[in-house]
């Protein structure tokens, strides 16, 4: 029979080992108002984006990143050539393309705009802001907004997708991660 203190050491080992193997630095996501709007919308956005910083330390939403499939093949539509883990790892590493550097962090600048048109929010490849209808923030509720959140930040990390509706369109990394997070956020919600 085997020493009782050899398992023990054993043991050890092995949940030291676990936890190496888990101890990658946690994603934050950093909130940058340009202007000042009412409480309530201010207050929306903020916990929409806890939401969106918990969802995304979560291995749920590393595996259905990496896991993504549409009509039956592996991958999003418009992401030139990337593989699902390398999408993933993009995002984990927070490396905005107008303010390059690993540093784990999505950084979201804030401003508002209002017009009864069909755009919850606006972003261009030449700014780091995210423009957010009015309109849409007040009728969202806060899960829709992290998933709102997310699709625009993941403009900020390069990835596009066609400006038309087609059936493409929903399996392009903006949109297929950002459904993905407003569902993942509506359970944590419910929780
Ligand atoms: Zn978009």
């Amino acid at each position: 029979m085997q020493h009782p203190l050899f398992l023990i050491t054993l043991f050890v080992a092995f949940t030291c080992s676990l936890a190496e193997a888990r101890s990658i630095e946690p994603m934050k996501v950093e909130v940058e108002f340009l202007e000042t709007s009412t409480p309530e919308r201010i207050k929306k956005i903020q916990s929409a984006a806890k939401l969106l910083e918990k969802i995304l330390n979560t291995e749920i939403f590393k595996s259905r990143v990496e896991g993504y499939t549409h009509n039956g093949v592996r991958g999003y539509t418009d992401s030139e050539g990337r593989s699902n883990e390398q999408i993933y790892k993009m995002i984990i590493d927070g490396s905005e393309v107008l303010s390059p550097g690993i540093d784990h962090t999505a950084n979201i600048k804030i401003t508002f705009y209002y017009r009864p048109s069909s755009t919850v929010a606006q972003t261009s490849t030449q700014s780091l802001v995210i423009d957010f209808n009015k309109k849409y923030l007040d009728q969202f509720t806060v899960n829709e907004v992290s998933g709102t959140l997310i699709h625009e930040w993941l403009h900020k990390l390069g990835f596009g997708h066609s400006y038309r509706y087609n059936s493409r369109r929903d399996h392009s990394i903006p949109y297929a991660i950002g459904y993905m997070v407003r569902d993942l956020a509506e359970d944590l919600i419910d929780e």
